[in-house]
């Protein structure tokens, strides 16, 4: 049968790294670009402050590269972050020749550039912004480009449900020859054919009850590369922010670490000060540290939040610098100019994923992963501020390049089966679905979150195999959708980065666990690398 879709490139996710790719391929090739929400919903349109490249001739890659090393704690594979930087000022040209506007500044001299800020991890000022909405910037420019470009196909609420390869068909040969895609209009799932296809689905933060991300987030790259037989490392490596709002209708609302920068304090709900109790840098304490003493906090008396109190400061001081905090916590009822506001710690970036190569190859032939579902090994156990971006940028187009070399020499896909509907039913007891989901991202939040131990592990590993059980069953009885598919895919990515924090016995970066409380200083740092049981089989250099 004839697929209803066929093309060269299909690329799943509508964000940073997947409308990069899309706009850097030839013009001459079918795209097809896939998004299981609106096109521009994902963590990129919610990037507030910015992308960092060496632009300032004062600055270096060398300097960029010494920072972005030392915030990986010892796990950045060196070749990738040098690559990553040193081409990081082309992608920054890329994006202005398209017209994201960066801020502009007239330094000193009268010089008319690109203003800097500086971010945690930098030692000098190099991140470009667009004011205090970044991503948004970037994201409206490159849905408005895609839209005009009559190669690119674009399918809003289209759900990728699993790659389709040559293993699954009995072929001889493994490769990737498309997706199975549920389309959320029609409720229906379509085959789309692909001569090549591109994981660019962004994080799984949303594994986690409290999270900065948007509801795409649901690792279903990582997962589905999973099931495909690829590679995923350094799973353990989850970024948490300190302060997002605490509200049911905040959900991932961040309140920039800024508000702690300009005098902010945090409080017990009893209105005490902590933080000095855990590092004498106080309220300043870097990302990490904050998180964790929050995270230790809450749990100790246990808490729903704790609070965020900068209301001592001038009310036209607090409304000229957090116009945006301010405005949103004013629509939710709260003064931050006469009183302290609830924050939690929130899950804010997956720092492993699929491993890839320097071109976005993964194990599968034919299968790239790019942007925050990949492992490229740019971030090693903690991921500089303002380095994400970057990576969705400059992956996005070696593996671009990469694609426009071969694409063409790749046989069209053969004839794919249909989705099979013949032995499942309409589902009667959709609460299942939402229980489980809050069931899992609790138990992720209690047990493998910012602070772990190998019994919280332990716990962990049970529970989620038990979930994986029901929905498993649940999805071969029932009639799939987008919940279930994106349960179904968290549940894996819980148990993947259970696994993985369980093989790690010490501390390092953003892996904390109180039974291995410091770096194992025995031997070289190594990634956690998981292998599916039935590999890929392909052949990227590790
Ligand atoms: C609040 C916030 C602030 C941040 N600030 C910064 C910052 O200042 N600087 C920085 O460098 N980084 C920042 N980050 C991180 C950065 O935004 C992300 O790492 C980056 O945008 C990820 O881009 P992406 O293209 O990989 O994924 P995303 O932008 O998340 O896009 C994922 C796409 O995949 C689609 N998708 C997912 N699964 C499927 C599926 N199964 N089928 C079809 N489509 C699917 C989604 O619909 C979406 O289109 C921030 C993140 C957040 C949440």
């Amino acid at each position: 049968m004839t697929p209803a879709c066929n093309f060269d490139v299909l690329v799943i996710g509508s964000g940073g790294a997947g409308l990069s790719l899309a706009l850097r391929l030839p013009a001459q090739l079918r795209v097809a670009v896939l998004s299981k929400s609106r096109l521009e919903e994902g963590s990129t349109l919610y990037a507030q402050g910015g992308i960092s490249a060496v632009t300032d001739p004062e600055d270096s890659f060398e300097a960029h590269i010494r920072d972005t090393l030392i915030a990986g704690a010892g796990l950045n594979r060196p070749q990738a972050v040098r690559f990553a930087i040193e081409k990081a000022p082309e992608a920054i040209r890329w994006l202005i020749d398209l017209g994201v506007p960066f801020t502009r500044h007239t330094n000193t001299h009268g010089h008319l550039g690109y203003h800097l800020t500086r971010e945690g991890g930098h030692s000098t000022r190099r991140v470009l912004h667009a004011a205090d909405a970044t991503g948004r910037a970037i994201e409206n420019t490159l849905v408005t480009k895609a839209r005009e470009r009559s190669n690119i196909t674009l399918f809003e609420h289209h759900i990728a449900v699993d790659l389709i390869t040559g293993a699954k068909l009995g072929l001889r040969e493994n490769r990737c020859l498309g997706a199975y895609i549920l389309n959320r209009e029609l409720n229906q799932v379509e085959v789309f054919a692909s001569r090549c296809v591109v994981l660019a689905t962004g994080g799984a933060s949303k594994v986690y009850l409290y999270t900065s991300n948007p509801d795409t987030s649901t690792g279903d790259g990582i997962a589905m590369a999973w099931r495909a037989g690829c590679r995923v490392a350094d799973l353990e490596f989850n970024q948490f922010h300190p302060t997002c709002l605490y509200h049911p209708k905040a959900k991932s609302f961040l309140v920039t670490e800024a508000v702690r920068g300009e005098g902010g304090h945090l409080l017990l709900p009893d209105k005490t000060p902590f933080m000095h109790r855990f590092d004498e840098r106080g309220d300043l304490a870097p990302r990490d540290i904050v998180a964790r003493a929050i995270d230790h906090e809450m749990k100790r008396l246990g808490l729903e939040y704790v609070l965020l109190d900068i209301s001592h400061k001038p009310a036209p001081f607090i409304k000229e610098h957090f116009p945006n905090v301010f405005a949103r916590c004013r629509e939710l009822g709260y003064d931050m100019t006469l009183e302290p506001i609830p924050v939690v710690p929130a899950a804010h970036y997956t720092c492993g994923g699929v491993v890839t190569d320097l071109q976005g190859c993964t194990d599968l032939p034919g299968l790239y992963a790019i942007g925050e579902v990949a492992c490229t090994g740019m971030h090693g156990a903690n991921r500089m501020a303002s380095n994400s971006l970057l990576e969705c940028l400059v992956f996005a187009a070696s593996a671009s390049e990469h694609i426009a070399a071969g694409v063409t020499a790749i046989p069209q896909p053969p004839v794919i089966p249909e989705w099979d509907v013949s032995r499942v039913r309409d589902s009667d007891e959709e609460v299942v679905v939402s229980h489980n989901w809050d069931e899992l991202r609790r138990c992720m939040w209690n047990y493998v979150g910012i602070v772990r131990t190998s019994k919280r592990l332990q716990r962990a590993a049970r529970r989620v195999e038990l979930l994986q059980q029901e929905i498993q069953e649940y999805y071969s009885n029932f009639t799939i959708s987008n919940d279930l598919l994106e349960l179904r895919n968290l549940a894996q990515v819980a148990e993947l980065i259970i696994r993985s924090a369980q093989q790690r016995k010490e501390s390092r970066g953003l892996h904390y666990t109180l039974d291995y409380p410091e770096p194992d200083t025995s031997h070289e740092p190594t990634d956690t690398v998981l292998t599916p049981d039935m590999p890929a089989g392909g052949g990227i250099e590790d």
